[in-house]
């Protein structure tokens, strides 16, 4: 047939979008930040480890090793749980830190991102409400948002969750789970101590309610002691689903996260899974796996905190020159990010034009609340760039301030 012929008459848009696809946003300020990878901008900006940091030789010796150990199986189509030796590895490493765990108790994932999408999708209906921290992870919210959540922020302080307010909220909200990041959290750098954390499991525990502990930076601690997982506490055993990953302690890029979680959920979140992706990539789980097996992975973060140390010492000895007087920030023990509020009449989005004027850049507080946002606070996270660098940052975000100064 002619390709004129194919066409009809008349011709019919294709059907809507589904109401998810537009309803929930981007980032507000996607696109001031995308200038931020300009060449020459201290960028306080992205949630990024330090590429300089990689064991990329490490790293490429194991995936040499698992080609020629095993080129076959490792361009296979494998179980959806995931390889059985990085699970067992996963597994070991959870004990290490305090949470007994069997390589059963843990699936693999793409990304710890993958594994809220399937905590989601196990236990969200439309209209269910998830409680949150305020503020939170801005991708986290997006996922509850795609799941059809109301999303229910539970009051916090510089110590994180309260947890008398959260006990106030799971009786008037009934909601499925409370998605927290109970250690150096994203945005926030702030960590829940170990009495708030056994409130927390046992008013789960009382009023019926599921944990997501969500840890991606757990093993970036520079001072202070470990506080054992939301996970490790009673009244949590039978109700945690603990989010883990190998973004921030090996690479980002590998897409490896993993899922420990009681059985049943375990098996819902493997559903999710096949419908999702079959599974997380053979080849970078055996690599990963053979990582661990052949390297120092202890050692490796040992050089990364040290290093993530020095870079948070610079920035908060900057800021305390620069920020005007009435601001305040915290000073996280671990993690990527430190979190400020400006005095009473500034704005931090306005602040992030003029401070990528100056060749700085960070990302202002507001996109990671629930409800009215907080317009003064800003977070900015310091993994990125050398102590030198930061200085130079701060300078400018100093020279920013001055300048906006004149104009608040
Ligand atoms: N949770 C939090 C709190 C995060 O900050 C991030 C990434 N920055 C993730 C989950 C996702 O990490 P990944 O998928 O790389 O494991």
């Amino acid at each position: 047939m002619p390709a004129e012929a194919a066409l009809p008459v008349t011709v019919s848009p294709p059907p809507a979008f589904a109401a998810r696809a537009t309803s929930v946003g981007g980032s507000p300020v996607r696109e001031i930040l995308a200038l931020t990878g300009r060449p020459g901008i201290v960028s306080f900006a992205g949630g990024l480890p330090a590429p300089e940091l990689f064991d990329t030789e490490g790293l490429r010796t194991a995936y040499d090793a698992a080609f020629s150990a095993s080129a076959r199986r490792a361009l296979q189509y494998s179980t959806t749980e995931g390889a059985p030796e990085l699970r067992a590895a996963v597994a070991r490493r959870a004990t290490a830190r305090g949470l007994a765990t069997g390589e059963d108790d843990v699936i693999v994932t793409s990304g710890s991102q993958q594994a809220l999408t399937l905590i989601t999708s196990a236990l969200i209906e439309p209209g269910d409400v998830v409680l949150v921290e305020n503020p939170t992870y801005l991708a986290a919210l997006q996922c509850f948002a795609l799941a059809g959540a109301r999303v229910v922020a539970v009051p916090c302080d510089e110590e994180g969750l309260i947890p008398e307010a959260l006990a106030e909220a799971v009786v008037r909200e009934r909601p499925k789970l409370l998605y927290t990041i109970p250690t150096f959290q994203n945005p926030t750098g702030r960590t829940l101590p170990g009495t708030r954390r056994a409130a927390v499991a046992s008013t789960a525990a009382r009023l019926g309610l599921w944990l997501v502990e969500d840890d991606p930076y757990g093993d970036l601690r520079y001072e202070g002691a470990e506080v054992p997982w939301l996970a490790a506490h009673p009244g949590a055993e039978d109700r945690t689903a603990l989010l883990g990953s190998f973004s921030k302690i090996m690479a980002p890029g590998l897409r490896l996260g993993w899922l420990r979680a009681p059985a049943a959920l375990r098996r819902a979140a493997v559903i999710a899974k096949q419908a999702a992706d079959l599974h997380t990539s053979t080849v970078d789980q055996l690599a990963a796996a053979h990582y661990l097996a052949a390297a120092d992975l202890d050692a490796h973060i040992a050089g990364v905190r040290a290093a993530y140390r020095s870079r948070r010492d610079a920035l908060l000895a900057g800021l305390a020159g620069v920020l005007p007087a009435g601001s305040a920030w915290n000073r996280p023990e671990g993690g990527m990010f430190v979190w400020a509020r400006l005095p009473e009449g500034h704005d931090a989005t306005a602040l992030l034009k003029t401070a990528l004027a100056h060749e700085v850049a960070f990302v202002p507080g507001s996109s990671f609340f629930t409800g009215p946002p907080d317009p003064r606070t800003l977070r900015l996270s310091f993994t990125t760039h050398t102590p030198q660098e930061i200085a130079r940052g701060v300078a400018r975000l100093g020279a920013a301030l001055t300048e906006h100064g004149s104009r608040w």
